[in-house]
């Protein structure tokens, strides 16, 4: 079952809860390895059968064209669920840690059990693979899973539901469609685990909720992921990998690069060269850009009418546009737009852009970009475009993010292995693989006292138990 809109769906959603809350308690022993394996593979088939269905949903959601579906909702899914399958033996064995001397006698296991009735709420900007994604984990680690995916892409939420609810029971696996307010009927209730994906704002409002209840939280957040390029990048090779990071999706990704620091004597040959790569990516004149296959569309008039108010108030201000700028509200387009002489003012300074406007600073004292980036809030990524060892570490030392890539960006995220998350403002705890299968278990610590000395400690403390505490 489904909540379809947010009239009455306060009792739905009470109802699927308690029926979930029961299966995961009854059924705990169930949701065993055998099983845990057959779900992902039940979900990966689902998936795979909805694969047109998905592709013309996201076109009718955002205009998102079907290779990015394919390369950045699809693969990563079935990346996640191949990885989860092969490891998932390996990673739910309990695992015996070592004592002390003070644990002679004892043995000590680490076992991963699932946390029971877990929440997962997705933004839209991925709305597959960030609905699905953090599902693997949870199903990988024997939950039972609330979905709530975004309304501002409806066509696709609809999908979701479909795959869910030809693949689960609702007492699994069941869908929440609707906006924030069903949301905040979600995060009423008592859930083993609430996994959040999307603003620093509406983060901070899940983790009241989940305070309530002293619900465990991953929160996966946003925030202005800069871009270094310093004077010994390889500038062409650079302008090419961010080209792609930051205006596939239209520059609606998370971890794109939100804007580049750049050396200045760097500064015009990089501007050079990635105008020369939006117009061979994209197309030379204003018309192919528009009409190129290869461009998606920004999600919502809201949306929309927030970047252009946002390039206006830097442009007013003094900024300059280098390439692009070229806006159809009816549309919801804007082309892929570089802008220079920004200063630290300007709302595009400050917050999160979020779509295909790309600022470019220069600098001459490394130091003062480090100074800045430590005076904002820790950012999701940090990317460093350089051939100079020495200048990437020192970056990386003086610095913190969720993650860092240096000469490529995006492209961490596809790392299997990697944790992928925030630091507080971008984020708490990580996604991916084992570190996604952890999130959603509690690693329960099993002791078992065998012949343990610790026995000669107990009361009545003797002069000879007192010697021995001493030590
Ligand atoms: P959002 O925070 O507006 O919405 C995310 C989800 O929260 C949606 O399902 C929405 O319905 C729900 N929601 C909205 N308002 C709510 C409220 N008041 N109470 C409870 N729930 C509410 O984010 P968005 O616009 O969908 O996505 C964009 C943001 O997400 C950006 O900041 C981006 O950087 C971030 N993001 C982060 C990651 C990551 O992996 N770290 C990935 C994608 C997007």
């Amino acid at each position: 079952r489904a909540i379809s809109d947010s009239g009455g769906g306060m009792k739905e959603v009470q109802s699927l809860f308690a029926c979930q809350r029961e299966a995961a308690e009854r059924d705990r022993a169930r949701f065993g390895l055998q099983e845990r394996l057959d779900s992902l593979t039940r979900l990966k088939n689902a998936i795979k059968r909805r694969e047109g269905d998905i592709i013309r949903a996201l076109d009718a959601d955002f205009r998102k064209p079907e290779p990015e579906v394919r390369l950045t909702e699809l693969f990563p899914v079935y990346q996640e669920i191949s990885h989860a399958r092969r490891n998932l033996k390996s990673w739910s064995k309990p695992h015996s840690v070592r004592g002390s001397l003070g644990m002679f006698g004892t043995t000590a296991q680490v076992r991963y059990q699932p946390r029971g009735v877990c929440l997962i709420i997705a933004p839209w900007n991925y709305p597959v693979n960030l609905t699905f994604g953090p599902l693997v984990s949870a199903l990988a680690a024997g939950n039972t899973v609330m979905l709530k995916p975004s309304e501002l892409t409806p066509a696709t939420s609809a999908v979701i539901r479909q795959i869910v609810e030809e693949t689960f029971p609702a007492n699994r696996v069941a869908v929440c469609e609707g906006d924030a307010s069903v949301s905040q009927a979600l995060l009423d209730l008592p859930f083993d685990h609430i996994f959040f994906t999307g603003s620093p704002q509406v983060g901070k409002i899940v983790m009241a909720a989940a305070a309530k209840h002293l619900t465990s939280v991953t929160l996966e957040l946003g925030g202005k992921s800069p871009t270094i390029v310093d004077s010994t990048a390889d500038i062409d090779d650079a302008a090419r990998k961010i080209v792609w990071g930051k205006f596939s999706n239209n520059g609606q990704t998370c971890i794109a690069p939100d804007h580049i620091y750049v050396a200045r004597d760097q500064a015009k040959p990089l501007v050079d060269a990635l105008r020369r790569e939006i117009r061979g990516v994209y197309g030379e004149t204003e018309r192919d850009q528009k009409c190129g296959a290869d461009y998606g569309r920004i999600v919502n008039s809201r949306h929309f009418d927030r970047l252009s108010a946002l390039l206006d108030d830097a442009t007013s201000r003094g900024a300059l546009v280098l390439e692009g700028g070229v806006r159809d509200p009816d549309q919801k387009y804007l082309s892929p737009t570089l802008i220079g002489g920004t200063d630290p003012e300007m709302a595009i300074s400050r917050e999160e852009i979020f779509g295909p406007i790309l600022p470019v600073i220069e600098y001459d004292d490394i130091s003062r970009v480090i100074d800045t980036i430590n005076t904002g809030p820790k950012p999701l990524a940090l990317y460093i475009f350089s051939k100079h060892a020495p200048a990437w570490e020192s970056i990386i030392e003086r610095t913190s993010s969720g993650g860092v890539c240096i000469n490529q960006n995006v492209v961490q995220y596809l790392h299997p292995n990697l944790p992928f998350g925030g630091v507080n403002n971008s984020g708490i705890g990580s996604a991916h693989g084992f570190h996604g299968f952890k999130a959603f278990s509690h690693e329960r610590a099993v002791l078992r006292d065998r012949f343990s000395v610790l026995r000669l400690l107990f009361p009545p403390y003797t002069p000879a138990v007192k010697r021995l505490i001493d030590i």
